[in-house]
C-alpha cells in the first residue's frame, strides 16, 4: 500500500503543490530568528522564483500528525472539514533560499515573545522544539508546472524609485527582494526589529540604503510608521484621490502587475502596522493603487487560520 509521503508526490503536476520535507538543520541567526533547512525528495521541483515567494508550512495535527492529512485537489476544504484536534495547522511563510540540486529549502522564521499559551500559535510551538529529522509539509510553487505559480508580490516597475519596509515577519521577504533586485535599483528599505541584534547583513544595490530600527521593547509600527511615512513624502508619485476603504481583517492590496510608474511602494508587517502605513501613504499622500503593496503578514493578538 502506498504511504502519505508516497501518496503525495504521485499527484498529477499543479502551480502550488505539497512537498513531504524533514529538517535537515535549524540555526539560530539572531535573537529573534532560526533558519530551518528542510530537505527532501522531490524538492528537486521546488521552484526557486525569488522575490518574496511565499509558500505554506504545513504543521502535524495535534491528534494524528499527518496521518489524516488529505491529497487530493480539494485538500483545503476537505483538512477544514475534520475535526478540529485532526486538522494539520497550515501558516504562510517566505522561501528564503532554494537549493534544488541538493534538494533544500530554508525558511527564516520568528521567535516572537509568547507571555501564555495564546500567544503561542502551532508555528512558534512546533519550532521551540523543532530538531533535524522532523517531519512536515510544505505547500509551494512546482518548477514543472509551465505557467505562472502565484505568490510573488513585488512588481516594482523598472527605473522607480522604490521604497520597501516591514517588520520581523517581512524581514526574508525583504532579505530576497534586495538580493534579487537589479544593480541600478534605487531606493530606501526599512526593516523594524525587536533588537538591534537582529539586523544581519543584506546583499542590496549600492543606491538602495538600508535603515533598521530597533524596537528594543517599543510597541510594533512606533518606529517604522514615521520613519516610512517621511520617506514616502519624500517620493515623487502621480497622486491620486481613489482609495477604498477595507476592513480589519483584510490589509492585502497587492496590484498584480507593474504599472509603469516613477515611485513604487512594497510594505508587510503587523496589520494594525499596515492598515496606517496604507491609510497615510495612499489615502493622504495619494499613491495610487497600482503603486503599492499593502500586506498584513500577521494580526497582533489573533491566530492567523
Ligand atoms: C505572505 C506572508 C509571508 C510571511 N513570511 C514569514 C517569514 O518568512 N517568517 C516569519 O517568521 N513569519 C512570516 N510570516 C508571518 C507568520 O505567518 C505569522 O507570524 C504567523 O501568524 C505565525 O504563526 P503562529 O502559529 O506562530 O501564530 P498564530 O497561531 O497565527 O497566532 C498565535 C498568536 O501569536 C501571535 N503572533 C503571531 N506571529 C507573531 C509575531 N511574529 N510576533 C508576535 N506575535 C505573533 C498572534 O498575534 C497570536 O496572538 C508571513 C506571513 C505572510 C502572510
Amino acid at each position: 500500500m502506498a504511504t502519505q509521503t508516497e501518496a503525495l508526490t504521485e499527484t498529477p503536476v499543479r502551480p502550488f503543490d505539497l512537498f513531504p520535507v524533514e529538517v535537515a538543520a535549524v540555526r539560530r541567526l539572531s535573537p529573534s530568528f532560526v533558519r530551518v533547512t528542510f530537505a527532501g525528495e522531490g524538492l528537486e521541483h521546488f521552484a526557486d522564483n525569488g522575490y518574496d515567494q511565499r509558500f505554506k508550512l504545513i504543521f502535524p495535527a495535534p491528534a494524528c500528525g499527518f496521518d489524516k492529512m488529505p491529497t487530493s485537489e480539494r485538500w483545503y476544504s476537505e483538512l477544514r472539514a475534520l475535526p478540529e484536534e485532526e486538522q494539520c495547522p497550515v501558516r504562510t511563510y517566505t522561501v528564503r533560499a532554494v537549493r534544488p540540486a541538493l534538494r533544500e529549502v530554508d525558511v527564516d522564521m520568528v521567535v516572537h515573545e509568547a507571555h501564555g499559551e495564546d500567544d503561542c500559535g502551532p508555528a512558534l510551538r512546533w519550532l521551540r522544539e523543532a530538531a533535524a529529522g522532523d517531519r512536515l509539509l510544505l505547500l509551494g510553487p512546482d518548477a514543472r508546472w509551465e505557467g505562472p505559480h502565484g505568490g510573488v508580490d513585488f512588481h516594482a516597475p523598472e527605473g522607480a524609485e522604490i521604497l520597501v519596509a516591514g517588520d520581523e515577519t517581512a524581514l526574508p521577504a525583504i532579505a530576497a527582494i534586495l538580493e534579487d533586485l537589479p544593480i541600478t535599483a534605487r531606493g530606501k528599505a526599512f526593516v523594524e526589529v525587536p533588537e538591534a541584534a537582529d539586523a544581519m547583513a543584506l546583499d542590496a544595490p549600492e543606491d538602495v540604503e538600508v535603515v533598521w530600527l530597533a524596537r528594543e521593547g517599543a510597541p510594533w509600527g512606533e518606529l517604522l510608521v514615521p520613519a516610512v511615512t517621511e520617506a514616502a513624502r519624500g517620493m515623487d508619485f502621480a497622486v491620486t484621490d481613489q482609495f477604498d476603504e477595507v476592513d480589519d481583517e483584510m490589509i492585502w492590496e497587492v496590484p498584480q502587475e507593474a504599472a509603469q510608474s516613477d515611485a513604487y511602494v512594497w510594505i508587510a508587517a503587523e496589520t494594525g502596522v499596515v492598515k496606517t502605513l496604507r491609510f497615510t501613504i495612499r489615502k493622504e499622500l495619494g499613491l495610487p493603487k497600482e503603486s503599492g503593496a499593502f500586506m498584513g503578514y500577521w494580526r497582533n493578538g489573533r491566530a492567523w487560520d
